[in-house]
């Protein structure tokens, strides 16, 4: 794609109005206290069913880290799985949870790094007010209290994976994911040159977290299709400024994700919307989980790669 047409599409992606902005905290949508001690459930951060990609991970550690964050925490697992663990930290003091791509590490002041990756069915809830009685397979339960002495409660429940490990664990896990967008310290230069030197297809290296970490299906779709690159095409046949164009774009996104806590990739000028309202989720992207592509009404089409399915323009990202 010649230069200038590229960089155009990369100003089109910005970031979130107002509007998304000034949406809900953290998925807080905590309605007001109603009294002492009752109870406010916080909605989870994903409404959908997606799974959680880098902004949802980076937007946890960021509300969760305010919340629990330098004070001591109780941790428990009512189901039993990582008790053994939560007895080690209990009462400790949380230092700071750290977000990686998909991964959160949680630093405590004994020394020892909690890692949680919360897969596909992993699910945080937060509780305001008075801790809830456990209910179902509650892996990890963190209780602290707020400056006014009110407890907060933080479950987390079907976890891919939820230890306690020494540091040298999180270093090793860290050490094989490529390059987070999100991170200060996230430099595109090893996400270029793992892509150039790769005949596999660039949908499949997107989602690949030791390539780039914390893209999933969405922002996959949408980096390609604002590119209008075609999943399909290899690593190899794309060429450096484009490379370094998408992680800018894929940035941007992430971004904005992580602002608005959900995903809206779409420029609003493109759509046909009343000043201010919302964008509704299905107008929300370009390509994934549409009939038909934003721009240019062709239908979508999808190919599976790796077991996901992939969603791209025929017409927008030609082969
Ligand atoms: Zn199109």
């Amino acid at each position: 794609m010649p230069i200038d047409r590229m960089s155009l599409l990369v100003l089109r992606v910005r970031p979130p109005y107002r509007r998304e902005l000034g949406t809900p905290t953290s998925g807080i949508h905590a309605t007001a206290r109603s009294g002492l001690g009752s109870t406010t459930t916080v909605r989870p951060p994903l409404a959908s069913g997606d799974v959680p990609e880098g902004h949802t991970i980076h937007r946890i550690a960021r509300d969760h880290g305010k919340l629990l964050g330098d004070r001591p925490v109780s941790v428990s697992s009512p189901q039993g799985r990582f008790a053994d663990d939560a007895a080690r930290i209990d009462g400790q003091v949380l230092e700071s949870i750290e977000a990686y791509g998909k991964h959160l590490f949680y630093h405590w002041s004994t020394g020892e790094i909690g890692h949680v990756h919360l897969g596909l069915f992993g699910k945080y809830r937060v509780t305001k007010g008075s801790t809830p009685d456990p209910v179902g397979a509650l892996r990890m339960r963190l209780v602290a209290r707020d400056d006014v002495g009110e407890p907060v409660t933080i479950d987390l429940r079907g976890p891919t994976a939820c230890t306690l490990d020494p540091p040298d664990v999180r270093d090793d896990i860290v050490a094989r994911l490529g390059p987070d967008p999100l991170r200060r310290d996230g430099r595109p230069e090893p996400f270029v040159k793992k892509v150039r030197r790769s005949k596999r297809g660039i949908g499949d290296l997107l989602m690949d977290q030791s390539v780039i970490a914390g893209i999933g299906n969405v922002y996959r779709a949408e980096v390609l299709f604002v590119h209008g690159i075609h999943p399909e095409r290899s690593g190899m046949s794309i060429d450096e400024a484009e490379l370094f164009a998408m992680w800018t774009t894929v940035q941007t996104m992430l971004r904005a994700g992580v602002k608005s806590n959900r995903i809206v990739t779409v420029d609003r000028t493109e759509l046909s919307l009343p000043k201010g309202a919302r964008i509704p989720r299905r107008e929300a992207t370009y390509a994934y989980k549409r009939g038909e592509c934003l721009r240019c009404d062709t239908s979508i089409r999808t190919i599976e790669i790796q077991n996901r399915t992939a969603y791209y323009c025929p017409a927008c990202q030609e082969r």
